[in-house]
């Protein structure tokens, strides 16, 4: 049978359009069961967990190539994350991988996902403040962290991850005029690059929703006492 060249050429288009999606680099491809309720320390609160929302997003990698992640974040952020990562796309800003915390590859590296040798960029995490017993903004699921090893956390001579450095104009590095900064900070998020005091967490954006300032201290020490009931 012979066939005809209009049908070749529609079997060839969709062969290009198969492969320009499949060009496309899957890091993350969770179901939200597996995304929220998978893997998860002891303590957790249910009511925070009915309130995360997983989000899919898209980013260049390292490689030059589109991969495709998602971040666990309250519902209440996720239109702005989904903004965030419009301007991390279009202004071609590398980021290494974004997992949520309990997708496997990320528990591998230790439990519960805290590892310091990871490079991951994530929301939602049930744990406490670093150095410190109040429960974390990405507890509550308020709180993303990006490129963590181009964008450190640094406490006097505590660097994380260990042996990380922060040089301005690495690609993947956070800075004042950085797009990605700006569009935080458009959005009226918080970045802990602007933390003076005692510590600079270059990694680290947090935004309480106008009004939920009361309900987001309260939630913090009521989790707090809680988490310490538990031991
Ligand atoms: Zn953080």
């Amino acid at each position: 049978m012979k066939i005809k060249p209009h049908i070749a050429l529609y079997t060839l288009l969709a062969l290009v359009g198969y492969a320009c999606t499949s060009g496309i680099v899957t890091d993350s491809h969770l179901t939200r069961e597996e995304a929220v309720y998978s893997n998860q320390p002891p303590g957790v609160m249910a009511s925070v967990q009915e309130k995360l929302a997983v989000v899919d997003v898209r980013y260049y990698g390292f490689d030059g190539r589109i991969h495709q992640g998602q971040i666990v974040i309250h519902e209440a952020l996720a239109a702005d994350i989904l903004q965030i990562f419009d301007v991390i796309l279009q202004t071609r800003f590398p980021v290494e991988s974004v997992l949520p915390i309990a997708h496997p590859l990320i528990q591998r590296k230790g439990p519960y996902g805290l590892s310091s040798d990871t490079n991951n960029t994530s929301g939602y995490a049930w744990r406490p403040v670093t150095g410190c017993k109040q429960l974390s903004m990405h507890a509550l699921g308020l709180a993303v962290d990006i490129n963590p090893r181009q964008n450190p956390y640094i406490s006097g001579a505590l660097i994380l991850p260990p042996r990380a450095m922060y040089e301005p104009s690495a690609p993947g590095t956070l800075t004042a005029d950085s797009p990605v900064v700006r569009a935080f900070k458009q959005l009226r998020w918080e970045w802990g690059g602007d933390w003076k005091e005692r510590r600079v967490d270059y990694m680290h954006f947090q935004k309480v929703p106008p009004g939920w300032e009361q309900w987001t201290g309260l939630y913090r020490k009521e989790s707090l006492s809680k988490m310490s009931a538990q031991k």
